[in-house]
């Protein structure tokens, strides 16, 4: 079938599926028996966000999932919403969302150049411009964009399909008002998350709008100067939705802690372990990866200060770390006390945007809690706003060296 070339689909667990409210995502919706059925080529998104090719083990219709295995010989169980079959031949001239052939002169089917599937220009998200070619050669759906453009480390960020993806991210395959959120914001119960739609997890590489309050997708994002680690709430960001173009994002400051912190977490996210060794794993891990981690003002640490200020850090902060020493281990290891990513800084963008302007010097600094005049926390070079996806860096770097493992 159709579809991206797929990335070695990491072997990890996944909580079951909960039950998804069938009407909230715009997606094709086949007579389900007829959609989809054992034995079955398809696309399935994963929490990472991109599209993966398994086949069909079992469909079960009360719970609206599938249970699929992957090329890996994983098998998971997956949302309808989720999976991607190919178009049935003979069924092109069916509108793959609305099951309708029934055309107007202003809402005419369109055939994907790609997939074959055939949409009404009223049914695809966003509506199909009247001036497209119905023939469909020309044309690319959402999900074949998408499923060209996404990418570990961040999507396509020049070429036509990532101006084609700019456009489909404008506006959402789904309600967002009508997701039922947990009372941190960080899951909901549809497991619907993104631009795209798919399943997610918050602490997996995934950023939050700071407007919207939606968590998306490294893999979806195109505004990434480099990949994220797991756990890595260093930055604030608005996605396309709200600014109604090409993201925005913002490193924050990380102080020593927060730098142990999160390299502890994102190590024992990768290596499914607790305790790593200071000088041959995380300080190497850090040494390593230095330019990736953008820190800000702390880049300009030397190699040599760089082992007191983490050692000093981890040894302090009892409350975050623990060392070998307290369970009768070897004093050179260190964990988390407990296996949570490093809190989330407090920085709103109001303040990231005052503080631009103060750098700039050109309009008035005045804080909303009325208190003294912060100096800028941020540099030009901590700073990683894109204004124009076209004139971006190349894609980031999709993985960060030193950790050995896949994700669990
Ligand atoms: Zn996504
Ligand atoms: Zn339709
Ligand atoms: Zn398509
Ligand atoms: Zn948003």
């Amino acid at each position: 079938m159709e579809g991206r070339e797929p990335s070695t689909r990491p072997s990890r667990t996944t909580p079951a599926s909960p039950r998804v409210t069938p009407a909230l995502v715009k997606r094709p919706r086949f007579q389900t028996l007829a959609r989809f059925w054992e034995g079955q080529d398809v696309l399935a998104r994963w929490t990472d966000g991109l599209l993966y090719l398994g086949i069909i083990k079992k469909v079960d219709s009360a719970q609206e999932t599938c249970l699929v295995r992957f090329e890996d010989n994983s098998q998971f169980s997956v949302l309808w919403k989720d999976i991607f079959p190919p178009a049935v031949p003979g069924k092109e001239q069916l509108c793959c969302v609305c099951n309708s052939q029934a055309c107007t002169p202003d809402n005419k089917l369109v055939h994907c150049g790609k997939c074959k599937h055939a949409y009404h220009q009223e049914c695809h998200v966003p509506s199909v411009p009247c001036d497209t070619d119905s023939s469909g050669s020309s044309w690319m759906c959402r999900q074949c964009v998408f499923a060209v453009a996404t990418k570990r480390g961040g999507a396509l960020k020049k070429g036509p399909f990532a101006r084609s993806m700019l456009q489909m991210k404008l506006s959402l395959p789904y309600q967002l008002k009508s997701l039922e959120w947990d009372p941190l914001h960080l899951t909901n119960k549809q497991q619907c998350y993104c631009y795209c739609g798919g399943p997610g997890e918050w602490n997996m590489k995934m950023l939050q709008c700071c407007r919207c309050l939606q968590w998306f997708h490294e893999a979806c994002t195109q505004c990434l100067s480099k990949p994220l680690l797991y756990g890595d709430r260093f930055y604030v960001f608005e996605c396309s939705v709200c600014t109604r173009g090409p993201e925005n994002a913002w490193r924050l400051p990380l102080g020593w802690v927060d730098v142990s912190h999160l390299v502890l977490y994102h190590l024992s996210i990768c290596c499914k372990k607790k305790y790593f060794d200071f000088e041959r794993e995380i300080l190497s891990f850090v040494n390593e990866n230095w330019e990736s981690l953008l820190l800000g003002e702390l880049t300009d640490t030397p190699r040599t200060d760089r082992y007191s200020h983490l050692l000093h850090a981890l040894t302090a902060e009892k409350d975050r770390f623990i060392s070998g020493k307290e369970i009768k281990k070897k004093k050179c290891l260190f964990g988390l006390q407990s296996r949570v990513p490093p809190p989330a800084p407090q920085t709103t963008l109001t303040e990231l945007r005052l503080q631009e302007a103060d750098v700039r010097g050109s309009t008035p600094c005045v804080r909303e809690d009325g208190g003294p005049e912060k100096p800028p926390t941020q540099n030009k070079d901590t700073k990683h706003r894109e204004a124009d996806a076209e004139g971006a860096a190349e894609a980031a770097e999709s993985s960060y060296p030193g950790c050995g493992a896949e994700p669990i």
